[in-house]
């Protein structure tokens, strides 16, 4: 018991999604029921047509549940659809309008559109949704204009329970409303979510560098501009891993990977909170510092290169060592972007023509 009502709670407040079985399950058994006393109540007053009619709805209701079972709904659908607008047309010949059954009619259509709208199965499934709803609006008027025409045979046996299954009716078709615009807030809420979660995936996928993990380009661009625009200034280091080439040639590309992806990770845990750290273009790292101090961008350039030196790269039992080359340039007020790149990539090029495994600023 506990099970079902922590279920039901987390369907209700979108934690869990109710499937196509259970909808049609609670469905029909709380149409079932209803028929179970309306039978009841028929037979005690001897309306005889309508107690036939609920004893055989119940039965047949009982029977869809073998239907739901083998996933065959849209039958299932259907004979709910025609049961519920016949028992209107036929209680309003038995007994009259006013007992208020033609509101299940109305009910009809919410619950049909998100039914239609939400079920897993099926084609043209709007197109259902809307001729049934014409369909039950058709129903209605005709019952309504039927109860003008016809005086009901069996309307005096049961004159003085008017109110109580017209209330009756009432709260019954009220209650399947709230309870289905309830697991539909519910559905919603789910999908949103996973909206949400898919944008995520897809920003993520978008703005980083499959290999490393590290930002792409475009996403530098974006925080470049941010840079320029803020106060504080910011530096530029630009790093590339020096003789990478023949790393590739003398242990594999894979090998080389390997070694891509530890660098991005040291460097990454290098610059922490302090910036942004990108794959510029092949095994060269562009690392934005939220700092125009050449202090901090030198001592986090530093601590990279000695951390990259001193890790053992390892793949299928080989080891190496290998090491970085880091050119830093501090913003300086009107510079472009451009500008500030090309003064690292300057100061990392003297730092390769001077032997390479340095920082120079
Ligand atoms: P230097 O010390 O002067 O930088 O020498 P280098 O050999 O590292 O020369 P360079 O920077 O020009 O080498 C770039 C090499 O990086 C060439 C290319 O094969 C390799 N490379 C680029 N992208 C990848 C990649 O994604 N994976 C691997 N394994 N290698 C890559
Ligand atoms: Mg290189
Ligand atoms: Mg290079």
């Amino acid at each position: 018991m506990n099970h079902y009502i922590s279920y039901i709670k987390k369907v209700l407040t979108g934690k869990a999604r109710i499937t196509d079985k259970q909808k049609f399950s609670v469905i029909i058994y709380s149409v079932a029921l209803v028929h179970f006393f309306l039978s009841i109540t028929f037979g005690y007053f001897r309306v005889t047509p309508l107690f036939i009619f609920n004893v055989i709805s119940v039965l047949a209701y009982l029977s869809c549940t073998l239907l739901i079972r083998r996933g065959h709904f849209w039958p299932v659908y259907c004979i709910t659809y025609f049961e519920i607008i016949l028992h209107s047309f036929v209680s309003t010949i038995c007994i009259g309008w006013q007992f208020g059954f033609a509101q299940y009619i109305i009910a009809l259509i919410p619950v049909g559109f998100y039914i239609c709208y939400t079920m897993n199965s099926g084609r043209r499934k709007m197109v259902i949704a809307t001729g049934s709803a014409f369909f039950s609006t058709v129903s209605f008027l005709s019952c309504k204009l039927l109860s003008f025409s016809t005086i009901p045979t069996y309307g005096h046996l049961m004159m003085n329970w008017e109110l109580v299954l017209y209330i009756f009716n009432s709260i019954c078709t009220f209650s399947f409303l709230i309870v289905f615009s309830l697991i539909f807030i519910s559905e919603i809420k789910i999908s949103n979510a996973q909206l949400r979660h898919q944008n995520e995936i897809l920003d993520k996928l978008a703005s980083t560098d499959p290999l490393t993990g590290l930002y792409n380009r475009r996403s530098m661009d974006v925080f470049l501009n941010q840079a320029l625009k803020s106060e504080s200034g910011f530096s530029l280091i630009m790093s590339d891993i020096d003789n990478f080439k023949s790393i590739n040639d003398t242990y594999g590309h894979d090998f080389g990977d390997i070694v891509l992806k530890e660098v991005a990770h040291i460097t990454t845990k290098q610059v922490g909170t302090n910036g942004y750290v990108c794959r510029w273009g092949g095994e060269e790292i562009l690392i934005l510092v939220s700092s125009s101090a050449k202090e901090t961008a030198g001592r986090i350039a530093e601590n990279i290169r000695r951390n990259v030196a001193n890790h053992v790269f390892e793949l299928n039992n080989k080891w190496i060592h290998c090491t970085l080359t880091l050119g830093i340039s501090a913003y300086r007020d009107g510079e472009t972007i451009e500008e500030a790149i090309t003064n690292a990539d300057y100061n990392l090029y003297q730092g390769k023509r001077s032997g390479k495994n340095k920082v120079i600023a």
